[in-house]
């Protein structure tokens, strides 16, 4: 029987695999159980605020993060009709220590276990084990895992302590909340990625529309993608509807699903029905999130990132915070002592805040510019906007969740 001691991580995504990298870096032996047979960088576009590039920094890989990316220098908000509502300076654009980064989710994954291979091992994640239970004692925990590739079982790994890093399925959480269930918001959304050539400059992070009326986020992940000049574009398509497959993030969809609605997006800057068109795949996903829990440590067992706080995907922050959380995790368990006391400690500084940015996300993302302006001016072009609703006052809309959400200008702190 395979006997690795020490820290368990399931799960190897963003989280996981962060976590096995922060923990090496303060000398604590972790290893990484993935479900997936083999990593593959998969996925269309992610955004790191500056919170998240700060804990990027930490582990040592700003730059090779930021060199295979895109870094934001504005976000605009637009209606459905093309015009700029609002637009902000981001990153250090705005005064931030650090930059605002639009990349491909393989891309930020592959510099993850790359760099987790190189620091930890060729052995550090071990793939092809889902895990299935576990018991634990006094002593330490047992898991058990099966493969994915054939269902058979595997070895039982014993470990001191679990951290679940398994995402919005967790199955380590379903062992604590077996009837819990994802909450779906009434929004679905379709994502994919284009090539196309730069828009508005190449560098700036796109709202447009609403989700009632059709919104769609548009923002460039890979600098000149076929030594053309052209760029790689995300977007994700956002429109409340009943419509609600199962969340899998690798759900292919149909763009007869919504394309129609966007047909009429047409600017003189950017036509967002060929976009659509033009992507070389479409995915679709339900936007859903889970009520905050009352706990997250069972004994030898603690929940962190979407594991611990599924968000509605609406303001960018999900990834940020679970970088906090694993370093938060690592700092604690790297000051030495009970194990189950860190995971006490990590649990009362992380959940509060992190349960605060899943109801801020459900009542008053980012996007609620573009709602509060539909709401006001009505669906329809708009060539008086100051008579509605002043541009402070949509900037207060966008600060106020940068202040809840933990990346207001003054408390990112510099790079380590
Ligand atoms: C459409 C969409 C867009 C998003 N956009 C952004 C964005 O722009 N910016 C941002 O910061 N965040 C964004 N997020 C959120 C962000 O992707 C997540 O918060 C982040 O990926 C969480 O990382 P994680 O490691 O906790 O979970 P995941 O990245 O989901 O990783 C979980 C890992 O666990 C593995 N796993 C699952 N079950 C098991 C099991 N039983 N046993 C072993 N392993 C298992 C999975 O295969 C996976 O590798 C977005 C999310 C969605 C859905």
């Amino acid at each position: 029987m395979e006997v690795p001691r020490g820290i368990a991580i399931v799960g190897g995504g963003i989280a996981g695999l962060a976590l096995a990298l922060g923990l090496h870096r303060r000398g604590i032996p972790a290893r990484v159980y993935e479900a997936a047979p083999a990593i593959a960088e998969i996925g269309v576009g992610i955004t790191l605020l500056p919170h998240g590039m700060r804990e990027i920094a930490a582990l040592g890989l700003a730059d090779t993060v930021l060199a295979a990316g895109i870094e934001n220098r504005e976000s605009a908000f637009f209606n459905r009709f093309g015009q700029k509502l609002f637009a902000e300076p981001r990153g250090k654009f705005a005064g931030y220590p650090q930059p605002e980064v639009g990349i491909h989710r393989g891309r930020l994954h592959g510099i993850l276990l790359a760099a987790v291979r190189a620091q930890i091992g060729a052995d550090a994640v071990t793939c092809d084990h889902a895990f299935v239970g576990l018991d634990q004692t006094d002593a330490g925990a047992t898991l058990h895992f099966k493969a994915t590739s054939d269902g058979s079982m595997r070895a039982p790994v014993t470990a001191d302590v679990v951290i679940a890093c398994d995402g919005v399925n967790s199955a380590v959480r379903r062992l604590f909340y077996p009837h819990e269930t994802v909450a779906f918001t009434g929004i679905n959304t379709w994502r994919g990625v284009t090539r196309h050539k730069p828009i508005l400059g190449g560098s700036t992070y796109m709202r447009i529309g609403s989700i009632k009326t059709g919104k769609i986020v548009v923002y460039p992940i890979v600098n000149d993608i076929d030594g053309s000049g052209d760029q790689l574009i995300n977007w994700i398509a956002e429109i409340e509807t009943d419509r609600n497959q199962r969340n899998d993030w690798n759900q292919v969809g149909d763009r007869g699903d919504f394309l129609p609605i966007y047909e009429g997006f047409k600017f003189d800057w950017l036509d967002v029905g060929a976009l659509i068109r033009d992507a070389e795949t479409v995915l679709e996903y339900p936007m859903v999130d889970k009520d905050p829990v009352d706990r997250w440590t069972f004994g030898r067992v603690t929940f962190a990132g979407d594991a611990a706080h599924p968000m509605y995907p609406r303001g960018s922050n999900g990834s940020a915070q679970s970088l906090i959380d694993v370093r938060v995790l690592a700092d604690l368990l790297a000051a030495g002592g009970d194990p189950r006391a860190a995971f006490a400690a990590y649990e009362a500084e992380r959940r509060p805040a992190t349960a605060e940015i899943v109801r801020t996300n459900r009542v008053s993302p980012p996007d609620i510019i573009n709602l509060k302006v539909e709401e006001l001016v009505g669906d329809r072009p708009v060539d008086n906007l100051d008579a509605y609703i002043s541009q402070d006052e949509l900037r207060e809309l966008s600060d106020r969740y940068k202040r809840i959400a933990g990346f207001s200008v003054d408390s990112v702190a510099p790079p380590p």
